[in-house]
């Protein structure tokens, strides 16, 4: 159970610069300044938006003194809440102590510790940890290992990746080339390597028009789907395979996609055919590690290990930036110097493995394990599901996905799409709770302690704002 006390902390005197600002004047040097991500700037120039001042467990505390809940873990990764006293002690503890230092050729215990006790809570085998500040630059180092390790091995040529249709992985370059989304990325197009994309299991559109209820997996290995994509994604690995660097994928949730939950089978399967190949399977649990599939890790809950795993978000309570890509021994090893050959990675972040953040990290994990978040989830899993369902209940004919702590509504073009996704966010901001809208879904991802009666309060302002949407 979380130890947060129900109010936000009162602002304390901060620096002379944010001194007796008023709300408009904060909001004329925003706008006058600041360049919000995925932030539209006309209409947000015209809009009342929140101007956060502080914050506890999962309530955000505006200038004005109204509280807002954070319906998304302020973009899925405020897990243990905001301002948890033993996160905010790490934090203070190792900065009194050490801020920074950098780990080539150099360490520091914060670092040492955290990539062991990573070895020890992923799933098994993942022995060495690569540190970064954000999940994008988790999974660069990701592609660039699987890239280098295929050069190691003697086979360069290896420079393809397969990734699933309308996967999200960053922002960046790199990133945007393994998951792209049209909506986001149309105008780098032009400047990417774009992966091999495969039919995504898209359940509730399923692309071989099966129901959930009896699925198998068949989309991959479908040999026709509706999706226009290049093929299912055996297809595309027994096509591709002596071209393939890696395979990558979000587990279980095709998460900026909308929510889009599959099934574990489907991992299952991909494992499998991976292995038969000899090709890595990166698995990105960037949004989804530490305990928001309702178990520490999807891979986990799949029940199947990867090659390489990306971490972030969660990895620090969402405090701090701080990203980590895990490899097993077999692909690290290869990285040794082979005789007169050095094989070294040339790769790495100023501040990867910063000793704050890792020091943050580790008090984090040992917060999931004591505090027993994810044992905790069962009943706020509950509260989140049975009251979406309610939401759901006023878009008609609009489905609803649920996992762990994750619980989306795609709606319906009957029940309004896209325009009614954001006006509801709209709505539930004026009744008090965050949200952003993924086109035409609206979802909470909530802090993984939020107390049940705030998740309850969640939900009814969702259901709230549905019906003042009609
Ligand atoms: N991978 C996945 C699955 C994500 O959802 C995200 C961000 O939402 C990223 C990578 C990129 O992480 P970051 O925004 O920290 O760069």
């Amino acid at each position: 159970m979380s130890s947060h006390a129900s109010s936000c902390p009162t602002p304390g005197n901060g620096s002379p610069h944010q001194q007796a600002l008023s709300y408009e004047e904060l909001r004329r040097r925003d706008i006058a300044y600041l360049w919000h991500p995925y932030t539209e700037i006309s209409s947000f120039e015209q809009m009342k938006f929140p101007i956060v001042e502080s914050a506890q467990g999962c309530r955000l505390r505006e200038l004005d003194g109204s509280v807002l809940l954070d319906g998304i873990s302020s973009w899925w990764c405020v897990n243990l809440g905001h301002s948890h006293p033993r996160l905010v002690r790490a934090i203070q503890e190792q900065a009194a102590k050490l801020q920074h230092t950098l780990l080539g050729g150099m360490s520091h215990p914060p670092a040492i510790l955290l990539a062991e006790r990573l070895a020890q809570v992923a799933p098994r085998g993942l022995g060495h940890a690569m540190f970064a500040s954000d999940g994008s630059c988790a999974v660069e180092a990701a592609l660039k290992i699987a890239l280098q390790y295929w050069t190691n091995q003697g086979e360069p040529h290896r420079t393809r990746f397969i990734t699933l249709e309308d996967g999200y992985h960053g922002d960046t370059l790199g990133t945007i080339g393994v998951g792209y989304i049209d909506g986001f990325h149309r105008p780098f197009l032009p400047a990417l390597r774009p992966a091999l994309a495969a039919v995504a299991p898209y359940c509730n559109r399923c692309p071989v028009g099966l129901r959930p209820e009896s699925c198998h997996a068949e989309c991959f290995d479908c040999r026709e789907s509706s999706s226009g994509s290049s093929g299912s994604m055996e297809t595309l690995i027994r096509r591709h395979h002596d071209e393939c660097a890696a395979v990558i994928v979000e587990p279980l949730c095709q998460a900026a996609a909308g929510m889009r939950i599959y099934p574990a089978l489907y991992l299952q399967r991909l494992r499998a055919l991976c292995s038969e190949y000899g090709i890595p399977l990166i698995v990105d649990e960037v949004a989804v590690g530490f305990g928001r599939t309702g178990a520490m890790f999807a891979c986990e809950k799949a029940g199947i290990v990867p090659d390489i795993l990306t971490l972030g978000k969660g990895l620090t309570g969402g405090l701090l930036p701080m990203s980590a890509t895990l490899v097993t021994d077999a692909i690290y090893d290869t990285f040794r110097a082979n005789g007169e050959q050095p094989r070294t990675f040339f790769h790495g972040h100023t501040f990867c493995g910063n000793p704050i953040t890792s020091a943050l990290a580790l008090a984090a994990l040992e917060v999931y394990e004591e505090e027993k978040t994810v044992e905790q989830l069962p009943e706020r899993m509950r509260i989140l599901e049975e009251g979406m369902r309610k939401v759901a209940a006023v878009l008609a004919g609009s489905p609803l996905r649920t996992l762990g702590m994750i619980a989306a509504i795609e709606i319906a073009p009957g029940a309004g799409g896209r325009l009614r996704a954001r006006k509801i966010a709209a709505r539930a901001y004026e009744l008090g709770l965050f949200i952003r809208s993924l086109g035409s879904t609206i979802y909470l991802w909530p802090p993984l302690n939020s107390e049940p009666a705030e998740l309850q309060s969640m939900v009814e302002i969702l259901e709230r704002a549905a019906r003042e949407t009609a």
